[in-house]
């Protein structure tokens, strides 16, 4: 076969700013501090500056960042938390974890985030959290979220794996919740060269909590006082991580770019491209479309991995669907919909339109 596209390319940003990670290296190395050291403490600060949050705690990965935060605000055994079932296993896998149960609400078709309308529909005396998913890199309804939580007391953990940078009102996710759980997973709109992660909120108490919890529930070393987590940034992650946050605008930016010639170009096809609602600033992490009526979505996946076009279905089975969570007998007819005919396409900051075009034609052949 002729060309060979993969999903995700991060060897264009690599190579563009190896001179700065090889010497963040150097410096890390010589510097004989490996675990939260001066580059931890000065990354929490930049990207609590960047984000407009009062603390900014970092830790071992995305799914930690889920499972110190919802213990962080309260959240433990025989509580519910409502999400989407729509999203990452970790979503859900974190609730689990802290001995809480999943409670899963369908999603708004256009968006593939959480119904806030079947959130508010969900909730019983034992309802103490909503997460909402900013799934793909699209805001979820943070104005009903957040009016939801207020009438009914429950903390907002917000899921912003997927959303580093975007926005929702001028307001950056993971800033407007009592707590955001950022993951820097190397394939993510900021990612590392190994797992990462970070807790956000503006609460003191809960990054009291969160910052006790991440590093095996200690205020003071050896003083131990809760059952906590080995759960803290490498230095070396923090060095990659100070350099990549000094580029994400423009990084963002790019994928933004692609994404509305992404839109021109599937124009008519039948293709449903992803929205972008008023108010909201995605920054397609995933540029996700739905396939036309009547196309067996597998087997298109399939000729376009012959054609060397490669493609990820994010997810082809809703956490509800999981046998694991199959006693929950969870009703989200439109999040299956979506699981079965959501398909997504390459995308990077410095995907070239003559990449897209060949996409885009493959896919619609
Ligand atoms: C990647 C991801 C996570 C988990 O992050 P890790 O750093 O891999 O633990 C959680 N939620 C969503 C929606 C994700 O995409």
């Amino acid at each position: 076969m002729a060309q060979q596209i993969p999903i995700l390319d991060l060897s264009p940003e690599i190579n563009e700013l190896l001179p700065e990670f090889m010497a963040a290296t150097e410096r890390v190395l010589k510097s004989g501090q490996f675990i939260m050291g001066p580059d931890v403490i000065a990354f929490e600060k930049e990207v609590g500056q960047y984000l407009g949050v009062k603390h900014a705690i970092s830790c071992n990965s995305g799914t930690d960042a889920l499972v110190i935060g919802l213990r962080s605000a309260g959240v433990g055994p025989g509580d519910e938390v409502i999400t989407s079932p729509f999203t990452f296993f970790a979503t859900a896998e974190s609730i689990s974890s802290v001995g809480a149960t999943p409670v899963f609400v369908d999603i708004d078709p256009a968006t593939y985030n959480i119904d806030v309308a079947l959130a508010a529909k969900a909730i019983t005396k034992k309802t103490k959290a909503i997460i909402p998913v900013h799934l793909y890199g699209h805001a979820a309804d943070m104005g009903a979220v957040m009016a939801l939580a207020q009438a009914h007391n429950l903390k907002v953990i917000e899921d912003v794996a997927q959303a580093f940078g975007a926005t929702y009102k001028g307001q950056q996710v993971g800033t407007i919740g009592d707590v955001g759980a950022f993951s820097f997973f190397p394939s993510k709109n900021l990612g590392c060269f190994g797992d990462g992660g970070l807790i956000t909120t503006n609460d003191d108490t809960v990054a009291d909590i969160a910052k006790m919890l991440r590093v095996h529930g200690s205020r003071k070393k050896y003083y131990n006082e809760e059952i906590g987590y080995n759960s803290r940034l490498d230095s070396l992650q923090a060095a990659y991580l100070r350099i990549k946050l000094s580029h994400i605008d423009s990084r963002n930016n790019g994928r933004r770019t692609a994404a509305q010639r992404y839109k021109q170009l599937l124009a008519g096809t039948g293709f449903a491209a992803p929205v972008e609602l008023t108010d909201c600033h995605h920054v397609y992490h995933q540029y996700t479309v739905r396939v036309p009526a009547g196309v067996n979505r597998d087997a298109l996946q399939e000729k376009l991995g012959k054609a060397g076009v490669s493609t990820m279905i994010y997810y082809p089975v809703p956490c509800h669907k999981l046998p694991i969570y199959k006693d929950l007998s969870a009703h989200c007819p439109i999040a299956e919909k979506a699981a079965a005919e959501v398909i997504s396409l390459p995308i990077w900051p410095s995907l070239d339109e003559a990449t897209q075009k060949i996409v885009v034609r493959e896919l619609t052949k």
